[in-house]
């Protein structure tokens, strides 16, 4: 040890002193008492390592840096301009404020989640939202669990346990983050039996199958791709007459699950479970969070005795949903009661029909807005006409006309190191702002960009801390 260590050492306050220090004194009545000492701690272990003097004000800002660091959230709003309006790893469908009000409501305290108030007795937390999915899906009953990749594994656990379940070749899709159909099916305990091919399979093709006596047969829409050309499959209608010929179930998952026509609203045509349902199918599955512009969820809608029996699975406990979800899921699905004032309410259709025009303008807006942020960096910010997708799996093919901020470096050489630090510039705002990185350039698509007053603070530097 030399005798500057020594020196050092001897300098550094005792623990116990910074923790009165005034300003340490006020974090501590901020945030408890743990955390700081802990902040302390590892502050004065820092500079004993470093060997370097440490003067009180340096400890001080130390200790606050590491105490805000530990206490900030971890889950934190972004602006979503990747141009992906349902985009898994940033939350799915924003909610309507009607959602977030039943939220707040039925968890401030008590609910009656599973308690029925008529008879005083224990209810059917399904309650709350089967009326609803009954009466806009056209369904004998309805159920919902955590998840949709939750209702397909239910679903086929309570009907085809050690069973075979018929699926055609085409439709042994990957969903994305681990949902591959074929394990699901193997988790949930049933045999498989594909049928048909990859482009191609009739009708005949399951009427064939039906020789090994299956539970049933499983329809998937290929939400996240398409096969186009040499193709065919058989009519959901087709399909339900098969199985009900041979007395077993025929369910449909159509993973978006959109509870209107979107050809109304100018958008592609995407399978609902009314049509499904009206086809013949006994049950469909969908997700909350997609189309349906609600929280996350799996909805399984049909036949009564079939959703009582999947009721009755012990799995459904693992799987249910909480009083939050069940809180605004019965809120959104209230909404579309008005679907002429869907546009309006629930974010996901106001998002995916906004006019183009109106993106087109605030782009033109925000373009010197953003020039004038990035005036030292060497790059050009245009304003570019974009396609933005609704993702999540559903409509794959078809773009929606949006435009975008294009910041795009001045020089090739470097420009990957150029855009990723001002990516990481972005991502560091006190609301992050996630763009893409597409053809050399970083794009902020605006289609999803709806408190442009917010967005125009930050980037000018005036925003409330
Ligand atoms: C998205 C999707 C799922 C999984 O739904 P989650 O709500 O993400 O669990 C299952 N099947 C299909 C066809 C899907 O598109």
């Amino acid at each position: 040890m030399t005798a500057g260590d020594a020196d050092n050492r001897q300098r550094l306050p005792a623990v116990d002193r910074v923790l009165g220090w005034a300003t340490v004194a006020a974090l501590v009545e901020a945030h408890g008492r743990q955390p700081v000492l802990d902040a302390v701690r590892d502050e004065l272990a820092h500079w004993r390592a470093s060997g370097s003097p440490a003067d009180d004000t340096s400890i001080v800002a130390g200790v606050e840096h590491r105490v805000v660091a530990t206490v900030a959230p971890s889950q934190v709003p972004v602006f979503n301009l990747t141009g992906t309006v349902l985009h898994t790893n940033l939350g799915r469908a924003p909610l309507p404020p009607e959602a977030i009000e039943a939220v707040v409501r039925v968890t401030t305290g008590a609910s009656n989640v599973e308690y029925d108030l008529e008879t005083g007795k224990r209810g059917d937390r399904d309650a709350h939202v089967e009326s609803w999915l009954q009466r806009l899906t056209g369904a004998e009953a309805a159920t919902v669990v955590n998840n949709n990749a939750a209702a397909v594994m239910l679903m086929l656990n309570t009907l085809a346990q050690r069973r075979q379940v018929v699926v055609s070749r085409g439709e042994l899709i990957e969903i994305g983050g681990a949902f591959r159909l074929p394990d699901i099916m193997a988790r949930a305990g049933c045999k498989l039996h594909e049928v048909g091919t990859t482009n191609r399979t009739h009708l005949q093709d399951y009427a064939e199958a039906m020789v090994s006596r299956p539970a049933m047969a499983l329809k998937v829409h290929t939400s996240n791709y398409r096969i186009e050309g040499f193709t065919a499959a058989p009519e959901e209608r087709e399909l339900a007459q098969l199985t009900r010929d041979h007395a077993i179930p025929f369910a449909v998952d159509l993973g978006a699950g959109t509870l209107v026509d979107l050809t109304r609203y100018g958008l592609p045509r995407e399978p609902t479970p009314m049509d499904a349902l009206a086809a013949g199918a006994d049950l469909v599955t969908f997700s909350g969070d997609k189309l349906l512009g609600g929280p996350q969820a799996g909805v399984i809608a049909g036949r009564a005795d079939l959703v009582a029996r999947i009721r009755r699975n012990p799995m459904k406990r693992a799987m249910r949903c909480d009083r939050m979800t069940l809180a605004a899921l019965e809120a959104v699905l209230r909404l579309y009661a008005d679907p002429d004032s869907l546009c309006d309410r629930v974010p996901t259709i106001r998002l995916l029909t906004r006019p183009e025009g109106f993106i087109r303008e605030m782009a033109g807006r925000l373009r010197p807005v953003l020039a004038t942020w990035l005036a030292e960096e060497p790059v050009r910010v245009d304003h570019v006409a974009v396609a933005s997708q609704i993702g999540s799996g559903s409509l794959p093919v078809d773009r929606l006309p949006s435009h975008a901020l294009r910041i795009r470096p001045a020089a090739r050489r470097g420009s990957g190191r150029l855009l990723g630090h001002i990516a990481a510039r972005l991502r560091r705002l006190h609301m992050p702002v996630i763009g893409r990185i597409a053809d050399g350039a970083l794009l902020l698509d605006l289609r999803c960009l709806e408190d442009e007053q917010a967005f125009r603070a930050q980037i000018q530097g005036n925003e409330l801390p």
